[in-house]
């Protein structure tokens, strides 16, 4: 009997509607210590190289932590890994709620989901029971009505639900897997699932997760969560949620504004924690599964033209991605974007890219207005961005479906100096921090397997903005002098260590807030609640070591798909143009400075600084056998 950990994966396959289950043992578990970790492993042993991933062949896995379902603090979060129609990349996604805890209950850690059915359908799991039912009527439907619709069928409003939008149906490599008030925005999961004619997943079980030893286990589970509480920044998540930051984040003239031009924008209070407080906006706070922050924010508008617009969130990434970025302040028109996203299920950040990046193509004689619908596109307003957004939700012909392939596609066919107003790497839309001004993060954002996100190693520790954030880098280096965002010194160390610490984190299935944006859960304090709910004695370098190997899996993805040095790189902007002005005025990343901090990144991995590669010697000791076995003779020894 397995503890933690259920060791049950169930596989449906939409092609033959073949189901079925697959047991794993603890070796499993202790090798990647489950959700994303065994997530990523499924990854790769059912996909061979140059998979479409559009195709039937690939693959989408939902994974619960091994904590899920139990007291652990903050152990709700649900992970999505599918090869991006993106960037043809490894990618993984997470979301908050109570998905991964009702899977769970249900009987299991894990769902892959292989295939294509031949018309729309959901799967409904209920403890232990699996059925496929037919989608057609919800099939174009929004997020919140397909959720009512399977609230009936099932009658039961506590089933959790994973869906795509209507926007994911038109194959826009930019739809994210949707939840209720949550996302797995990033990479293109929801245009997986619809590729697969999979409208949803909905979940539902009462059962128990078995325990090692329940006692002791609960007693790390309070002393985690008091220590959490305790933490500053984590109490500022709980008072304001991620909207809090964003004034903040103007002041130091780091807010992404303007398409990445510059860092502040005037009036910024419009767009943020404050004012959706102030404004009455503010109408509700969700926690995920076992979180004692309870950062989530649910916001409505009550009057006007845009009465009955109601949505979780925003958080900050939108309101930067369709506020700052797109030059608006206007609060009122953010929260009708991001409901516009929620409904159609779009990532934020990508969409408002897209936006940011037509406003300048069009400045800038790249598009004009027969290309734009006849919108004279210009920054700041906010009714434009909302109009440009429908576009892109119901894939209109012209800009409305290109912009929802993503800029990277959308600058190789507009054509001339477009790449260099398309802030994306990998082929995916960076998200919404100043990479100029914070060198970790640069550096987090280049080696990242799936894009140029904070989403695979949060180092935000680097600001040196709280005592613990100080502690914490004084941990990592040796050092709190090293607690600067601007220094480059130290910060291979800095990611390499959060890498590890993002990856244990995920694969307990409990959220990075509580471990790299506040510090209250450690690892050892990691390694504690996991030795107690399973029974695998885990210290601190071993939890570690774990995750370092799961993070070595995911570049081995990559690597096998071609991806080499030359994609560890940034968006042109960061690259080539320095921020315009404030305190962080004429910093940027140059080519010299990104390329020394691969070197000792690459150095510090054992990897092969040429290629980007791990070495033989270097999956022989993380015990990445069957990885040796694929890789061999195309990596170096
Ligand atoms: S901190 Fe926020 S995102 Fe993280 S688990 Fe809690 S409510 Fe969810």
């Amino acid at each position: 009997m397995m503890y933690g950990c259920l060791g049950k994966i169930l596989h449906v396959d939409l092609s033959s509607q073949r189901i079925w289950q697959e047991e794993f043992d603890e070796e499993l578990m202790r090798k990647y210590l489950g959700g994303r970790g065994i997530n990523s492993y499924l990854l790769w042993r059912e996909l061979k190289a140059g998979v479409n991933p559009f195709s039937p062949e690939n693959v989408i896995i939902f994974g619960a932590g091994t904590l899920a379902a139990t007291p652990a603090p903050c152990s709700g979060r649900t992970e999505v890994t599918f090869k991006s129609p993106a960037n043809n990349a490894f990618a993984k996604s997470s979301a908050g709620g109570h998905f991964s805890a009702e899977l769970k209950l249900a009987g299991y850690d894990h769902l892959v989901i292989h295939g294509r059915a031949d018309k729309p359908v959901y799967i409904w799991i209920k403890d232990g029971s699996v059925e496929i039912c037919d989608a057609a009527h919800i099939w174009g439907k929004i997020i919140s009505e397909t959720h009512d619709v399977i609230y009936g069928e099932t009658h039961d409003i506590d089933v959790q639900i994973a869906a795509c939008g209507p926007t994911a149906e038109t194959g826009s490599r930019i739809a994210g897997v949707m939840f209720l008030h949550s996302a797995a925005a990033r990479g293109g999961g929801g245009a997986v699932m619809a590729s697969k004619n999979l409208k949803a997943v909905a979940v539902r079980g009462s059962g128990e997760v078995p325990l090692y030893d329940p006692k002791a286990y609960l007693n790390k589970c309070i002393d985690a969560r008091l220590a959490l509480m305790e933490d500053v920044g984590a109490q500022s998540l709980s008072k304001y949620g991620t909207a809090g930051i964003t004034e903040v984040i103007n002041e130091n003239y780091s807010l992404p504004s303007f398409n990445f031009r510059t860092g502040h924008i005037d009036n910024c209070y419009h767009i943020g924690g404050e004012a959706l407080i102030d404004k009455g906006y503010l109408v509700g706070r969700t926690a995920c599964n076992g979180c004692p922050i309870g950062c989530h924010r649910f916001t409505a508008i009550s009057e006007g033209k845009n009465a009955g617009v109601a949505s979780g969130g925003p958080e900050y990434e939108t309101l930067s991605s369709l506020g700052s970025g797109c030059g608006v302040t206007d609060t009122e028109a953010v929260l009708v974007g991001n409901w516009i996203c929620n409904e159609y299920g779009l990532d934020t950040i990508s969409a408002g890219a897209g936006i940011q990046f037509a406003i300048e193509c069009f400045e800038r004689g790249l598009l004009n207005e027969q290309d734009t619908y006849g919108l004279k596109l210009e920054w700041g307003n906010g009714q434009q961005m909302i109009d440009l957004l429908w576009k892109i939700a119901k894939r209109e012909e012209g800009l409305g479906r290109l912009l929802g392939e993503g800029v990277h596609i959308a600058a190789r066919e507009i054509g001339g100096d477009a790449f260099k107003y398309a802030v994306e790497s990998k082929g995916i839309e960076q998200s919404r921090v100043e990479t100029r001004s914070a060198k970790g993060y640069a550096l987090a954002f280049a080696v990242n397997p799936r894009s140029p996100d904070h989403l695979n190693t949060e180092v935000y520790a680097e600001f040196g903005a709280t005592s613990e954030a100080k502690t914490l880098i004084e941990k990592i280096t040796g050092d709190e002098k090293y607690a600067v965002s601007t220094m480059t010194e130290k910060r291979a160390e800095i990611v390499v260590w959060h890498e590890q610490c993002y990856a244990v984190t995920e694969c307990l299935g409990m959220c990075v807030f509580s471990t790299t944006l506040a510090f209250g859960v450690t690892p050892q304090m990691m390694a504690d609640m996991f030795s107690l709910a399973t029974g695998v004695q885990m210290s601190e370098e071993d939890i570690m070591l774990a995750g370092l190997r799961v993070n070595t899996l995911e570049k081995c993805f990559n690597v096998r798909e071609g991806f080499d040095r030359a994609y560890d790189t940034l968006p042109w902007r960061m690259l080539n143009e320095p921020l315009p002005e404030g305190p962080v005025k004429g910093l940027q990343n140059t080519p010299e400075e990104l390329n020394g901090m691969l070197d000792e990144y690459y150095g510090l991995h054992g990897w092969d600084k040429k290629t980007s590669w791990p070495t033989v010697a270097v999956l022989k000791e993380l015990n990445l056998d069957e990885q040796i076995e694929e890789l061999e003779g195309k990596i170096g020894a």
